[in-house]
């Protein structure tokens, strides 16, 4: 791992490939197929190699990482090194179906120290009507076989609330998951996205979604669940053993600066917002034209910027400190959002904490964790 000139948090790299698409996503993807793969894995690389900054961690998501072939990854994962600072934390995604021993060697033989496994549930049937591809069995295989191979520092992804599932369901996954040897669990309600197989299904009657009560108290036993269990929460939907928390996650949750490549990702430098061509072949087509990967730019004022830090920050379960909001934003958080806040504390969704006799945070309440995207919303 070398030093580069600058400094920037975080790397994020996007890959656009997975082996099907699953019934509820709507990140960008496409079907994998080597050729494109190869093609996408060279022009990435070249513009990883073009940047002269270092990162203090490296996200490679997607889409499928672990779909890449063996030598398309260690290719990916050379050049992203490059950009590691030292202490570096460096997270693959992975699933499932495409993770075996030669691959997890390669990961951490290429630099990475943390693994996302996308597990989703331990139940063959919800699996299927999520629409994905591998069985609970080979999930559980996969965590089982990352540790044995070294790595440390493992999450896995959890979905709640998939048609047909009940509260009881919800309790056994959480069950099997906290005696899996992982150090950080990401906990996603389902959600119907526009354009999705399970969206449409729903649309047309084929499904019957579980009702809104039902998720908020799977998630409200969840929240209750998972600390007990050594899964400390700290962010709306992610739990993780102490000193285990995701770094990556928790740059974007404080509005720190960050470096996203890949079809759909986003950067934001310098207060300013940029968006990359959605479409793989576009991407390819003008990163080896030597053209700009951006479609469009928005340059953020003091203010939007300061109410964005206050949005993303009040995720955590530590909230908003108002001298860190100030320092960072230069803005006071209570002059800034006089009116969300005092509507927010009538609903009773977030809450002072006081030093020293005084109000100097703010932070969700347990019924501001169940909205937290009405609080979101209120606060930008
Ligand atoms: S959920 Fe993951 S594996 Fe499934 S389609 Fe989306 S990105 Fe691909």
């Amino acid at each position: 791992m070398q030093e580069k000139n600058k400094m920037t948090p975080s790397l994020y790299v996007h890959i656009p490939f997975c082996a099907k698409k699953c019934g509820y996503c709507d990140f960008y993807s496409i079907a994998y197929e080597e050729g494109p793969a190869a093609a996408y894995v060279d022009a990435l690389a070249a513009q990883i190699n073009g940047i002269n900054s270092s990162v203090s961690t490296v996200f490679i998501g997607g889409g499928t990482p672990s779909a890449l072939g063996s030598p398309l990854l260690k290719k990916l994962l050379r050049a992203a090194r490059r950009l590691a600072a030292e202490g570096a934390e460096f997270t693959v995604e992975a699933n499932p179906e495409s993770l075996d021993a030669g691959k997890l060697r390669l990961l951490l033989d290429e630099g990475a120290n943390r693994l996302s496994i996308g597990v989703q549930s331990f139940d063959d049937r919800k699996l299927k009507r999520l629409g994905r591809i591998h069985s609970a069995k080979k999930a559980v295989d996969s965590v089982m076989l990352a540790k044995k191979k070294g790595f440390a520092d493992l999450n896995i992804d959890l979905i709640f609330g998939a048609p047909g599932e009940t509260l009881n369901d919800c309790y056994s996954e959480l069950a099997r998951a906290v005696k899996l040897p992982v150090t950080h669990i990401s906990c996603y309600g389902l959600t119907y996205e526009k354009g999705t197989t399970l969206y449409n299904a729903r649309k047309c009657g084929n499904i019957i979604p579980v009702d809104e009560e039902c998720t908020a108290q799977m998630y409200s036993f969840a929240i209750g669940y998972l600390p007990r269990h050594g899964f400390r929460h700290y962010e709306v939907s992610n739990f993780a053993k102490k000193g285990f928390e995701c770094r990556h996650n928790l740059n974007y949750w404080r509005n720190d600066e960050y470096i996203g490549l890949g079809p759909s990702a986003v950067s934001y430098i310098g207060g300013i917002r940029k968006r990359h061509v959605p479409d793989v072949w576009e991407y390819i087509n003008r990163a080896n034209a030597g053209k700009s990967t951006i479609v469009s730019s928005e340059r953020l004022t003091g203010e939007r910027k300061a109410k964005e830090t206050a949005a993303v920050k009040i995720r955590t379960a530590e909230g908003i400190d108002f001298s860190w909001f100030k320092k960072k934003t230069g803005f006071a958080l209570g002059e800034l959002e006089a009116d969300a806040l005092r509507k927010l504390t009538g609903a009773g969704l977030i809450k002072y904490k006081k030093a020293k006799g005084r109000a100097a945070a703010v932070s969700l309440t347990k019924k501001g964790f169940l909205f937290c995207d009405t609080v979101s919303s209120e606060l930008l």
